[in-house]
């Protein structure tokens, strides 16, 4: 783990524990990190200053504000969140939106009486149930909410 004193565009510091110095630079390239203090993600490593308390510049204009501790948002989950988002452009652009009757034509498609086409849309676990009972293949994904990508 390795700890950066952080600094916002409004001049907010604050510290942040990363696994390495290259989750860092992740986090900071897809603008993960945010000021506790602002929310602004315009945020940058503050320059390393060595931890000086001599009497050479006593700064009392701005006494260091404490803020929420940070945490790190782990790998796994921004590489997922960027496939599940990669997986619903796939889906959107080659799958056509059935909406709320997806069990039914998922039925027209198994049973011959559409041509094969690859559909998505919502459907009640019953319904789900219905169809795993009846043979028809299909998947359930975890819809990313495209506001929060
Ligand atoms: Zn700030």
């Amino acid at each position: 783990m390795i700890k950066y004193r952080l600094r916002c565009d409004k001049d907010h510091s604050f510290d942040a524990w990363f696994r390495d110095s290259a989750t860092y630079d992740k986090q900071a390239d897809a603008s993960l990190l945010a000021c506790p203090a602002c929310g602004s993600s315009a945020v940058s490593k503050a320059l390393m200053a060595p931890n000086v308390s001599s009497s050479k510049k006593k700064d009392d204009s701005a006494p260091e504000q404490t803020v929420p501790a940070v945490s790190e948002v782990p790998q796994e989950m921004i590489e997922l969140r960027q496939k599940l988002a990669a997986l619903r452009t796939e889906v959107e652009s080659n799958f056509d939106y059935v909406g709320k009757d997806f069990a039914e034509e998922a039925r027209k498609i198994h049973y011959g009486e559409k041509d094969p086409h690859g559909i998505y849309g919502e459907t009640t676990p019953t319904e789900a149930e219905a169809l795993r009972d009846e043979g028809i293949g299909f998947g359930a994904i975890p819809w990313l909410p495209k506001s929060d990508a």
